[in-house]
């Protein structure tokens, strides 16, 4: 059973450089691949050196709402180049109305220039959005959407919004978060998802999952939990469970779903000198060895 982490953020500092070690306890669970979101300028370096280093990273670059403030006059610039490197994805982008403190002038401008590079290049685009859902499909409707589709990452917009997202191109994954007993909203929204735009994530090192569901524990050096990467095992068969279904139908169903969000899987034929480009489209033969060993 190949599994897909629809959205982490790998790179974070939280993870004290254990990334090596959390990918392989990944791949062991038989975790595909994972699309690793840069937030901010200083993320996307990182994000890329991960995806070098790790076939199963699908890299994906983008300024987040939360860290605008941070953003450099060369911002534009250096998402390109980033996107030059490794055309993969655009994310986590945004819109955000319910963090205390944060503000919301800006958000829009910037969101917009990040879609419409997503457009221009039709690269799949992960957004982030709290308090905003009106906003974020007026805006989606409005302006050109990359063909290949969007992922609203850990959807907690209301339900009835979900045919109207859908028929604009979104995707909708579910956090391991939404497991717990008090995320029931979320969770039910989950139902009304079709079929074929279903994915998961973890989110990690945030959103954990309920204690009694967590398969690998994980704290900083300060004891704060973080949510391992690996626990994305637990989120399929939670969701599973809730949605009533066998998880390897759930798994098989997801599989197919991420990959054409994010494009097809492993070229078998992809000599190893490729492997740096770290290309969605061409993921190194490496992985799929190790998947079905799993
Ligand atoms: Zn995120």
């Amino acid at each position: 059973m190949n599994l897909f982490d629809a959205h982490n953020h790998l790179q974070d500092d939280r993870f004290a450089g254990c990334q090596a070690e959390l990918v392989s306890a990944c791949a062991g669970v038989g975790v595909a691949r994972m699309v690793v979101n840069g937030a901010c300028e200083a993320d996307w370096p990182d994000v890329l050196a991960l995806a070098r280093a790790h076939p199963l990273v699908l890299p994906s670059f983008g300024y987040h709402p939360w860290y605008l403030g941070e953003r450099t006059p060369d911002w534009e610039k250096q998402l390109a180049a980033c996107l030059d490197a490794a055309p993969s994805a655009i994310g986590e982008i945004g819109l955000d109305r319910w963090k205390p403190g944060l503000p919301y002038a800006g958000q829009e401008e910037v969101f917009l220039a990040q879609l419409r590079l997503a457009a221009e290049r039709n690269l799949p685009v992960s957004l982030h959005c709290l308090q905003a859902w009106g906003r974020l499909h007026e805006l989606l409707r409005d302006h050109p959407r990359p063909a290949a589709g969007f992922l609203l990452h850990s959807f907690g917009g209301p339900a009835e919004m979900i045919p109207a997202l859908a028929r604009l191109g979104a995707r909708f994954s579910f956090p391991g978060y939404y497991l717990h007993p008090r995320k029931a909203r979320q969770r039910e929204a989950f139902r009304h998802v079709p079929p074929d735009r279903l994915l998961l994530e973890t989110d990690a090192p945030d959103q954990p999952l309920p204690a009694d569901q967590i398969r690998f524990p994980l704290a900083d050096a300060q004891g704060q939990p973080l949510n391992h990467p690996a626990n994305l095992v637990a989120v399929y068969e939670g969701l599973a469970e809730f949605l009533g279904e066998p998880v390897a139908t759930l798994a098989a169903r997801v599989e197919e779903n991420f990959h054409t969000l994010f494009g097809p899987p492993a070229v078998a034929a992809t000599p190893p000198s490729q492997r740096v480009k770290a290309t969605p489209r061409r993921p190194p033969p490496q992985l799929k060895t190790k998947n079905s060993k799993t």
